[in-house]
């Protein structure tokens, strides 16, 4: 059923990059049946996913959507994606993205732009963006191409196109997921989870993908809780905070209602809402775009033409390097590997990057005190809607701002949870997302849980 919906709705959607072929993808499925018929069914034994181009799979072309990498087959398995295969879950393809994760709409893909499976009422024609940068795994879920789908978040990346296309999308505490063998874009920030259908959904994927590494040295060494006994559970006695930085001015009529219909619902449920500050968030995001950049022009040193991907036809090594990566990446990444590189040379390092990570410290301090006074936080994922193709794509600093809500917990590497709420008057899906302290997911499903 998802092959033939993958048939009749990507070349629509372009939610895959590519599809693994039927026969091997029918073959997984067989494999599985014959575990449920042996009663050796594994906990994601035969679920259908899809997976975001970002994490290298054995042997199927791995692009991070970027002319970079157009070719790269990977001779290994990212720990993520062989622990979900170790779980018994059936691949059927590598979902689009924003090159190398970077953006919010998911239009900056060597492979095209997503479009997302949502219409406006009254407005059928404008294509809308899904989201970004996962936004061909949150369209994937969205359409029914996948039953779920690997994302990253580094600064939104999981949270905000979950909330454009109306899905269920989680970034696991920093450190719970490894990082090794997924294309790096801001390794401090990046983090994988799980983009699903309901929180249930997510709590089961979370089990399969988390869990200590030794191949990356920042996963953290902390066993794996039963993420899915939290779903559904009793939060009377939970106390969520409202910070009052988040009540941006501006923030749209409809993304305000929403949020009060979140606090109506939990307190519902038994839980004291609690007004908080995080008095640090106003610099959330000029801190988060001058570390990611900066982070982002070191890890993507790699591709000089030698090592990895394509190689541009050149007479001397420097120009080798040159025409490589001047043809292999698209305008998004250059222009933040040029702020990155800017911001970590002499004479302002200490200006910008410096800075920066001190302020990243407040802004961390901020949810540690808070969290002292509450157990969650909640807020919307992101501003607006989903907006349509070609909006905000002119200025890059438009584009950013859409990610005010969901860099501060990147940077604090705190987890957080982004579900479907309602719809605006246009029939448009709105998240709200719900934070927790380090290493409680089980708390942040406990509550999504009530909003689902
Ligand atoms: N939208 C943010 C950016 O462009 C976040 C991307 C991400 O989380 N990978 O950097």
């Amino acid at each position: 059923a998802h092959l033939s919906a993958i048939n009749s709705l990507n070349p629509k959607l372009n939610a895959y990059i590519t599809v693994i072929p039927e026969k091997d993808v029918l073959a997984a499925a067989d494999s599985s049946d014959a575990h449920y018929a042996a009663g050796t069914a594994r906990p994601m034994e035969g679920l259908p996913i899809g997976i975001k181009d970002l994490f290298c799979t054995r042997g199927v072309k791995t692009t991070a959507a970027s002319k970079m990498l157009a070719d790269f087959i990977p001779p290994y398995e990212s720990t993520v994606t062989a622990q979900l295969l170790a779980s018994g879950s059936v691949f059927l393809g590598k979902t689009n993205l924003d090159e190398f994760a970077m953006g919010s709409a998911n239009i900056n893909s060597a492979a095209g732009p997503v479009v997302s499976p949502w219409q406006r009422k009254g407005d059928e024609k404008a294509a809308l963006v899904p989201g970004g940068s996962s936004g061909g795994s949150a369209a994937a879920v969205a359409a029914g191409l996948a039953l779920a789908a690997t994302g990253t978040d580094t600064g939104g990346s999981i949270r905000q196109p979950a909330a454009y296309c109306g899905i269920v999308g989680l970034k696991p505490t920093y450190g719970r997921c490894s990082r090794w063998g997924t294309i790096a874009f801001a390794s401090s920030l990046d983090q994988a989870g799980p983009m699903t259908r309901t929180v249930a959904d997510a709590a089961l994927m979370l089990e399969a993908m988390a869990g200590f590494d030794e191949k990356d040295s920042t996963s953290a060494n902390k066993p794996v809780p039963a993420f899915s006994k939290a779903v559904g559970k009793s939060v009377k006695g939970l106390r969520v905070g409202i910070p009052a930085e988040y009540r941006a001015p501006g923030l749209a009529p409809e993304i305000s209602a929403i949020w009060e219909q979140g606090i109506a619902w939990l307190r519902e449920a038994g839980c004291e809402i609690v007004d908080v500050s995080l008095p640090h968030t106003r610099y959330g995001l000029a801190t988060y775009y001058i570390i990611a950049p900066a982070e982002c022009s070191s890890n993507l040193a790699r591709y000089d033409g030698v090592r990895f991907g394509s190689r541009a036809e050149a007479p001397s090594l420097d120009e080798l390097y040159e025409r490589t990566r001047a043809e292999g990446f698209g305008e998004e990444v250059r222009n933040r590997i040029l702020m990155g590189t800017y911001v970590l040379s002499a004479g302002y390092y200490d200006a910008y990057y410096l800075k920066a990570q001190k302020v990243r410290n407040l802004i961390r301090r901020d949810f540690t005190e808070a969290f002292e006074k509450v157990d969650v936080l909640l807020a919307p994922t992101a501003p607006s809607a989903a907006f349509a193709q070609g909006e905000n794509s002119s200025d890059p600093v438009q584009m950013y701002l859409n990610d005010i809500f969901t860099v501060p917990a990147s940077m604090a590497g705190v987890p957080a949870l982004s579900v479907p709420a309602g719809l605006d008057s246009q029939g448009l899906p709105l998240g709200l997302q719900i934070i927790g302290r380090h290493f409680d997911e089980e708390t942040v499903l406990s509550a999504g849980s009530v909003i689902e």
